[in-house]
């Protein structure tokens, strides 16, 4: 495996080439708060020459066989796998995941370029009788177009992969716009997709801290077909109404405020465990992670007693340190968002039961924390807190839990805990919620459909259907032959 990489490239990338700006945006490693690179800011006209790229390159990429498809995506799978040292320190310089998480994203990123090689054979139609008899419906499916890729900096591969991939396995072109805050990672993907023989200007990526100016005019291109955003559902919201004068596609990811439900019957250690990772993997920086523990109130003193145990002992430190358990949060806001959601909490009567502070080391360290007895009116049970901080509060009966579980307009991820497979499952359909994680903490999975409900998002990335959203249907009538 090869280490050989400091930061790759700073530039937009267009049509095969990379494109310098007059002007550049700082991107920091959040383990140290220092300056880890500088990315070409690119105006409206360089986005304009991506969707001129991704336009010209549209027909030739759709005409290719879906083998030739496949192939260039296997061979992604490939390289990133190949290197997942040096993209996974990328990872962990450019928004402060630890490197073994970083490590597991490599591997996570680089399914979704395995799994839509092998949907990509598999785009079919249909052949059938109309329910009269008079004719034969024919129905084939065809790459949507050119789509307009927009992603959140807490995943850079993952998020970049699942949309990417799949719109490729389609045969559209994409324009990708990574977040201002860990571009790099999407820059060094679309090195990697040219060296593994994609044709120039079918993947091109805009690199800016002015995501409006610059993406804004590509929604009322009219060459644009798709526009699939995953971030905030406050951004989620306004695309989808700059998206609605030309009627465009959309699929949005959007954000997450999980339950996280704790049955009196379940295994307490097992709970535990899984609230550790549904918790803290990437630093709570998660739209599926934990938002909101709900626990009942015969198991919640073992169960914050035995959470704020093994948050105790979580080593804090730099991204790219091995003993890393827990790394910075992403920015100085970001830090300064999660500790006012915590003091909010405690001047609403909550109970800091370890953690609760900042740390020291030049980053944007948070200890890790658990606060207990947290009211519903405090903002922390309401908000993504996007951070190292377990929230805890106790119900009675497992209606209540349903219902303060469901009580959100958000519906992304939830998770359920009991002993009793029954029980859990009947809890899980109940929930007006794209996933639940039964007795584990992880839901994602590239073969699984990934996406929310209410204002959580609009459509499933990855799993049997993630490619139908790059996809239009077309159907034919045609008379039935005359006997
Ligand atoms: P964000 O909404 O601030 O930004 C996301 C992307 O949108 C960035 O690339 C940003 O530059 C861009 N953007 C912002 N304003 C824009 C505008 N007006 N026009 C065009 N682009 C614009 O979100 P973030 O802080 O990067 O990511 C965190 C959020 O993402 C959380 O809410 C999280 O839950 C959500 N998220 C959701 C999923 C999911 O699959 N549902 C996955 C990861 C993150």
């Amino acid at each position: 495996m090869s280490t050989d990489l400091a930061v790759g490239p700073t530039g937009s990338f267009v049509d095969g080439e990379w494109v310098e700006a007059g002007e550049h945006f700082a991107v920091l490693d959040p383990s140290t708060g220092g300056v880890l690179a500088e990315v070409a800011d690119v105006g409206p006209e360089v986005a304009r020459a991506a969707m001129d790229a991704a336009a010209r390159a549209q027909a030739g990429w759709a005409a290719t066989s879906p083998r030739e498809r496949a192939a260039v995506l296997r061979a992604v799978h490939d390289r990133l796998l190949e290197r997942t040292e040096s993209l996974a320190t990328l990872m962990s310089l450019e928004m402060g995941k630890p490197l073994a998480e970083a490590r597991g994203e490599v591997a996570y990123g680089a399914e979704f370029f395995l799994w839509f090689a092998e949907e990509a054979v598999r785009l079919h139609g249909s052949f059938g009788p109309s329910p009269s008899g008079a004719s034969r419906i024919v129905t084939s499916r065809r790459p949507v177009g050119p789509v307009l890729a927009i992603t959140p900096w807490n995943f850079p591969l993952a998020m970049a992969a699942r949309k990417v991939a799949p719109a490729l396995a389609a045969g559209c072109t994409v324009v990708l716009k990574p977040a201002e805050l860990a571009p790099l990672t999407s820059l060094e993907l679309a090195g990697l997709l040219a060296e593994a023989g994609l044709p120039d200007g079918v993947l091109n990526v805009v690199t800016t801290t002015r995501p409006a100016e610059v993406t804004g005019p590509l929604l009322g291109d009219p060459r644009l077909r798709k526009l699939t955003f995953t971030g905030s559902t406050a951004v989620g919201r306004q695309l989808l109404a700059d998206a609605a004068p030309r009627v465009l596609r959309t699929s949005m990811e959007l954000g997450g405020n999980a339950p996280f439900v704790v049955l009196e019957d379940a295994d307490v250690e097992r709970a535990i465990d899984g609230a550790m990772i549904a918790k803290l993997r990437n630093v709570g920086q998660a739209c599926t992670a934990a938002n909101r523990f709900l626990v009942h109130e015969s198991v919640a003193d073992a169960f914050v007693d035995g959470l704020a145990d093994r948050m105790a002992v979580s080593v804090v430190g730099a991204a790219t340190d091995p003993a890393t358990d827990v790394g910075p949060v992403i920015s100085a806001p970001a830090l300064e968002k999660i500790a006012g959601l915590v003091d909010d909490a405690v001047a609403h009567g909550a109970r800091v039961v370890t953690g609760g502070r900042r740390l020291d080391g030049g980053g944007f360290y948070y200890a890790p924390t658990v606060v207990a007895d947290v009211p519903e009116t405090a903002r922390i049970a309401a908000e993504e807190i996007f951070g190292p901080v377990a929230a805890v509060s106790t119900f009675a009966t497992e209606e209540e839990a349903f219902q303060r579980a469901d009580g959100t307009e958000f519906g992304l991820a939830a998770y359920v805990y009991s002993a009793d497979l029954d029980r859990a499952l009947r809890f899980a359909e109940r929930l007006e919620t794209g996933m639940v994680g039964v007795n584990q903490g992880v839901v994602s999975d590239p073969a699984a459909p990934f996406g929310g409900m209410k204002a959580s998002g609009l459509g499933r990335e990855g799993g049997p259907t993630g490619i139908d959203e790059y996809l239009e249907t077309q159907y034919v009538a045609v008379p039935r032959a005359r006997p």
